[in-house]
Parts: C-alpha cells; sequence; structure tokens
C-alpha cells in the first residue's frame, strides 16, 4: 500500500463504477435495445479465450444492431445521456476548485470519456476503446485493449510526460481490477469497490465518492 507523502497536486480518476453507476457499454447495450445480459455472457467467453475478439465482435453488433444500424449521431445522444453519480458532479467542481488537475483514465469506451471531459473541461483524458465508422456515419468496428490495466498505465505515463508531474505528486480513484497496476505506482483511493485485491492495494477506502474530499484533505 502506497500513502500520500504531500498534498498530491493531480488526481487520476477511473470512470465507470466510479463516477457512473454502471459499466458503459452494458448501458449503451441496453439504450440499442439489446441485452447486457447477453453482452457480459459474451464478454465473459472473450476473457475465458472461448470467443477470439472477432467472433465477440460480431455477435455484439448483432445485439447492438437490434433496432438497425447505429449511426454516430444517436451514439453521440446516448453518452451524453449517460449519467454520472449524482454527487460525481459536485464532487469532479470541488476538485477543480481545490486546484486538482484532473486527469479521466478508463478501460471504458472513448467517446465516452470524450464526452465526460468536454463537460466538465477536463483537459487530460484516456479511454480505451474507439468506435469506427462507415463513411456514412454509421458504426462499423471498435477497437480495444485486453490487458486494460496495463493501457491504464502507460496512459498514465503519457499523462505524466505531457503534464511533467511525478506519481508521488498524483492520487488514483478506482473501483475495479484494471485500476490494480495503477495502484501499484500511485496511492489509491477505492470507491464502493467489490475487487478485495485493489482494497488490500489501496491508501483509502470509502463508499461515497464525497468522502474522497475529505480524505484528500487529511494529508498534510
Ligand atoms: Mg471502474
Amino acid at each position: 500500500m502506497l500513502a500520500p507523502k504531500s498534498r498530491p497536486k493531480a488526481i487520476i480518476t477511473d470512470v465507470d463504477a466510479t463516477l457512473t453507476e454502471r459499466t458503459t457499454w452494458y448501458e449503451l447495450t441496453e439504450r440499442l435495445g439489446g441485452s447486457s445480459f447477453k453482452h457480459a455472457d459474451l464478454f465473459t467467453k472473450f476473457l475465458r479465450n472461448e470467443l477470439s475478439f472477432s467472433q465477440i465482435k460480431k455477435e455484439l453488433f448483432k445485439i447492438w444492431r437490434t433496432n438497425g444500424p447505429v449511426h454516430k449521431d444517436q451514439l453521440v445522444e446516448i453518452f451524453r445521456d449517460i449519467p454520472l453519480r449524482g454527487e460525481a458532479y459536485s464532487v469532479i467542481n470541488s476538485l477543480k476548485e481545490a486546484g486538482y488537475t484532473l486527469c479521466l483514465i478508463s478501460g471504458s469506451i472513448e467517446m465516452f470519456i470524450e464526452e465526460i471531459a468536454r463537460k466538465f473541461e477536463i483537459e487530460h483524458y484516456f479511454g480505451n476503446s474507439k468506435f469506427c465508422f462507415d463513411e456514412k456515419g454509421y458504426w462499423v468496428d471498435f477497437e480495444y485493449t485486453k490487458d486494460e490495466g496495463h493501457l491504464k498505465l502507460e496512459q498514465f505515463n503519457d499523462f505524466l510526460k505531457k503534464t511533467g508531474f511525478k506519481p508521488e505528486e498524483c492520487v488514483a480513484i478506482g473501483d475495479g481490477d484494471n485500476d490494480l497496476e495503477l495502484f501499484s505506482i500511485v496511492p489509491g483511493i477505492v470507491v464502493n469497490s467489490k475487487s478485495e485485491h485493489l482494497k488490500e492495494l489501496s491508501w483509502g477506502e470509502v463508499k461515497y465518492l464525497p468522502r474522497v474530499l475529505q480524505l484528500l484533505e487529511t494529508i498534510e
């Protein structure tokens, strides 16, 4: 477990199930008229290497196209409409007001992370899955990095390079196993998590987001 040695300058936060209630992928699937249970089942098979990436993609697009082809405009509308946890709005604004530099590092969909960054004027953000569209703007493909934790670490290093911050000047917030790598190099605050492993690695543990602010204030 790493503890902050001085007041951090930057807060690195996860998005899905940390700032949002649910996993954005499943929210998207349901809003497109598909079953998030089927989606979850396919994803489990993919993680177990029972399905290849191209196989799961084919199956997922069948689910997403339940109501016909999906246009980029529809996705933008959905991502704009997916709510964060009620308390996330004030926590993000309070962190900004307190002078912390914020960085979103998420294993979720890049378009969604971009939308949150735009909404809160957060300069630094990274997502995982990139969506691809045909010339008419229909969603036809996506990229995904399976090792989400490792990708997060690379993105964190990009953030450090870009800003000049050192790891010891940062605190990370997260909830899941894809935050393990990050929590092993910066002090982490775990939010309402089911991951015992992440809890063990974390410096602080909170059930509700606003407690993060109080925890940060305890650092000398
Ligand atoms: Mg998460």
